[in-house]
């Protein structure tokens, strides 16, 4: 049995992503190759790399797609279904919009996939048929199979995965390409999964139902992992690595002796406690992503975020520092309490404390949030092209303080001041940290910018001349 396994990327995103000089390869596919029995001989493009050949003929064919790749996950899907080949469909947007994927695949799995891949497998192999309606089809785990009108099943699992005794996931099916040809690493992984917060636009307590309860992996299991793997570097895939200060200084105090180096990611939360970031550098942590998301705490309070603090952020980012571990911070603007000024002073405070990096974004209220659900209750999403979902590229909503363009050239400005050659020099200059990698990779942002800004520019003239043609062309009917 052959199975195809795809890691779906949108068009719109996927060049600023390709340029990308630290790349790290996602876990979701070689983990779910890693759980599929031996007998399906198992393939693996990730668009990042590849592209995707639609006339190849498979048993099975598995997408993932977070929002803004669906729309392109569906042509892949609509594609191969055209030629017999069965699509199965997963991941976030499928957990999230369940029955609009189901319009473009055979069969949808809600959730996490451990404890009811092989069921979808065997049912695939045997050409299992069920009627319409919902079957029970694992009374221990509550799994069920629902059958829609169209045909379309979407098994669902209601009790989570153990995290104990995960398989590794498979490295070999990480494949290098693009126009830099190598990953910073092939070793993705996990030690936790979940999130004790609870922020308004983020889609992790929705995909992970109960992520407040944190499940975490025997930290033997977590070492011998790490310590399998060839790559000097390894990246942990975890949504918040330090939500259990005791278990994360337990995992780096186990780390420590395996001499890697590794990222990943943790809350302001965490790095209050000093021993958590000495334990961390010593363990080889090189760079923790953190989202600090604004510089305004009405803003951060009003998304249920006030675990951030922005009078600690100076502090809290020389702590770092001291350690010799840098900061990648999520910044995001379009927050409901955000006003015109937020840009200039975002850029002004993250030159002032020394932040080593930022992925700067407009905020997206994804489908299912409860950000989504107050815009939509008030009227102000403006466009449900999930493509424009990617926080670079569109506005999708009336911000509450300014203009949807407003926003959008704020964040540009935003975003060139802050990757501009002066701004790199006042940051890094305060840092001083990881300087071999951290000066390259501030200069790849500001190389990479101008061509983004650029090229999003002339999409947008693109779009306002098809605009300004279909009107024509309604008058002139
Ligand atoms: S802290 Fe991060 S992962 Fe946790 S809910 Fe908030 S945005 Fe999501």
């Amino acid at each position: 049995m052959k199975l195809l396994l795809i890691t779906a990327e949108d068009p719109l995103t996927l060049d600023a992503r390709t340029r990308e000089l630290i790349r790290f390869p996602q876990l979701t596919m070689p983990l779910l190759a890693a759980l599929t029995p031996e007998h399906w001989q198992v393939e693996h493009v990730d668009e990042i790399v590849e592209r995707v050949d639609t006339k190849q003929h498979f048993d099975l064919v598995g997408i993932t797609a977070a929002t803004p790749a669906a729309p392109h996950a569906y042509e892949l899907a609509d594609a191969f279904r055209a030629n017999g080949v069965p699509v199965v469909m997963g991941g976030p947007h499928a957990t999230l919009m369940p029955h609009e994927v189901a319009e473009h695949a055979d069969i949808v799995v809600m959730g996490e996939a451990e404890l009811i891949w092989s069921r979808v497998l065997q049912d695939v192999e045997c050409e299992k048929r069920y009627s319409s309606g919902s079957h029970s089809i694992d009374e221990k785990t509550g799994a069920t199979v629902e059958v829609l009108a169209n045909g379309t099943r979407i098994y669902r699992c209601p009790t989570r995965a153990t995290l104990e005794h995960l398989p590794r996931p498979r490295r070999d099916l990480v494949r290098d390409g693009g126009w830099n040809k190598w990953w910073a690493t092939k070793s993705p992984l996990i030690a936790t999964r979940g999130c004790i917060h609870q922020c308004d636009y983020c889609t992790i307590p929705l995909i992970y139902p109960q992520s407040r309860q944190m499940r975490y992996r025997p930290i033997g299991e977590v070492v011998a992992d790490v310590a399998a793997s060839p790559d000097k570097g390894i990246v942990f895939w975890d949504d918040n690595i330090g939500a259990n200060l005791n278990y994360a200084k337990d995992l780096f105090r186990a780390l420590a002796p395996l001499k890697k180096w590794w990222t990943s990611q943790t809350t302001m939360a965490s790095i209050r406690d000093d021993e958590f970031l000495q334990l961390a550098a010593k363990s080889g942590c090189k760079a923790f992503f953190v989202g600090l998301e604004s510089v305004s705490q009405s803003s951060l309070n009003g998304t249920h975020k006030g675990h951030n603090r922005v009078g600690d952020y100076r502090q809290l980012l020389q702590r770092f520092h001291a350690h010799g571990i840098a900061l990648q911070a999520g910044v995001m603007f379009g927050f409901d309490e955000d006003g015109q000024d937020i840009f200039a002073r975002t850029v002004d405070v993250l030159g002032d404390i020394g932040l080593d990096n930022a992925t700067i974004s407009l905020m997206v209220p994804y489908p299912g949030t409860p950000a989504f659900a107050k815009l939509s209750t008030e009227n102000r999403i403006i466009d449900l092209d999930w493509r424009h979902y990617n926080g670079k590229t569109h506005v999708v909503y009336r911000p509450r303080k300014m203009t949807p363009d407003e926003l959008m050239a704020g964040y540009e400005w935003a975003k060139m001041q802050f990757y501009s050659p002066s701004q790199i020099v006042k940051r890094l200059s305060i840092s001083r940290t990881g300087l071999w990698w951290n000066v390259p990779r501030n200069l790849g942002y500001m190389f990479g910018l101008t061509t983004e800004v650029r090229a999003r520019a002339a999409m947008h003239r693109k779009e306002s001349d098809l605009e300004i043609g279909d009107w024509g062309l309604e008058i002139g009917d």
